[in-house]
């Protein structure tokens, strides 16, 4: 999976609609500290369905929309549109989207979806919010002290079977 663009509003410290474009190859982002470039990555992460609030370095679930400046009010929403395209060479557009007092909601291609299919849309090309192709800042000095069994499930998440695991415990709720 290739991600192509990303668009972001309300997320974090992207307050104004933003837009940037990812050209195939390596992408560099620079900037001074407290910029935002670990925030592109979660914005990344959070479009995925990450909950976390560790891997989102937030306390609660709206921690992610602006909070406001002394000059600025705080936002009402956060959205980030994530353009991509599969494994298959098919685009696909995910947009998550989280209002005050109401949570979050999540579109593929423009249809309405739950949580669950988007973490599958993203498992079955072998990418995700978990992926070990997201190196978060501090992350390899954790790969290098993870327990045998936390390095499997990065090896499965890289092997593309993680998606298997989440139709298992599916199958195993009902
Ligand atoms: P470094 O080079 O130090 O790693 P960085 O470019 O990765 O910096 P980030 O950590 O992405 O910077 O951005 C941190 C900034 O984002 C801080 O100024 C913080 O106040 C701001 N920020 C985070 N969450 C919010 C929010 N909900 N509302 C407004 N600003 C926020
Ligand atoms: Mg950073």
């Amino acid at each position: 999976m290739l991600i192509r663009k990303l668009k972001l509003s309300g997320f974090k410290s992207f307050v104004e609609p933003a837009e940037l474009r990812i050209d195939p190859g390596l992408t560099g982002v620079v900037g001074p500290n407290g910029c935002g470039k670990s925030n592109l990555l979660e914005a990344i992460r959070w479009v995925m369905g990450e909950n976390s609030p560790k891997s989102l370095r937030s306390g609660g679930m709206e921690d992610v929309i602006f909070a406001g400046t002394a000059r600025r009010p705080q936002r009402d929403f956060a959205e980030v549109v994530l353009h991509a395209t599969d494994g298959e060479g098919e685009e696909l557009e995910v947009t998550r989207r989280i209002e005050r007092g109401a949570g979050s909601a999540y579109r593929v291609n423009g249809r309405d979806v739950r949580a669950k299919d988007v973490t599958l849309v993203f498992a079955d090309a072998a990418t995700g919010a978990h992926s070990p192709a997201l190196v978060s800042q501090g992350k390899i000095a954790q790969v290098i002290a993870a327990k045998p069994a936390e390095r499997r499930m990065m090896l499965e998440e890289a092997a593309g079977i993680a998606g298997l695991h989440v139709r298992r415990r599916d199958a195993e709720n009902k």
